[in-house]
């Protein structure tokens, strides 16, 4: 049934982060320690005071890295670096998601907040390197992160998908606001559904949910 609802679709959209890989792995525990290590040298604040900082940049930027590029002229290859300097040898092969992910019709791609070269490791020791036409980096959306606008419009443009023939799927519900606008269909890959006009369907499973859309 739910597969009628994505038999237009050409282009396979999929974050990274906590959509491609299980969140019990915990990658933003270590990244969040970095990201506050990192403001800590960078402002003097304490630990408290810079991870408020980074989450009070996460909420009204999109990113932390948007917030420090604003306000303390940081440079985003270093700071990308840095954040991504993480223990990754815990993620597990996947190989239900990969054959899921295989069997779709098109082209499919990812886009992450995260760097490319994190994506990209990610996505090696997951054993989906091979499923993905493109990786797309907060660095090909000039640093403009998810949820903005600008930041699917620069990476849409650059691959040249077309949003009515699209869908995304993602963990962050409030980065699936500006895909359900450009009439995209929205998948909200999260083990709690949430209500949401911008959200057309949810999973906590994301083998299953593609492979219900391949008959
Ligand atoms: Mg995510």
């Amino acid at each position: 049934m739910v597969a009628k609802h994505f038999a237009h679709v050409d282009t396979w959209v999929f974050d990274l982060d906590n959509t491609l890989y299980p969140p019990s792995a915990d990658l933003f525990g270590q990244m969040d320690g970095r990201f506050s290590a990192y403001v800590e040298r960078l402002t003097g604040l304490d630990q408290a005071g810079a991870l408020k900082l980074c989450h009070d940049y996460w909420t009204a930027y999109g990113s932390t890295l948007t917030g420090l590029m604003a306000h303390y002229d940081v440079d985003p290859h270093h700071f990308l670096a840095d954040v991504h300097d993480i223990d990754i040898s815990h993620l597990e092969e996947d190989q239900a998601l990969s054959q899921a992910i295989k069997a779709l019709p098109g082209r499919k791609i990812v886009f992450t907040n995260g760097s490319h070269n994190h994506a990209k490791r990610v996505l090696a020791a997951r054993g989906l390197t091979v499923q993905f036409d493109a990786v797309y980096g907060v660095e090909h959306a000039d640093f403009k992160p998810k949820p903005t606008q600008y930041a699917f419009s620069a990476v849409f443009a650059k691959d040249g998908v077309t949003p009515t023939k699209a869908a995304m799927f993602e963990d962050e519900a409030r980065n699936l606001a500006v895909p359900h606008a450009l009439g995209m269909r929205t998948v909200h890959v999260h083990d709690d559904p949430q209500d949401a006009d911008h959200i057309h369907h949810h999973t906590n499973h994301l083998p299953d949910f593609l492979s219900q859309l391949v008959r």
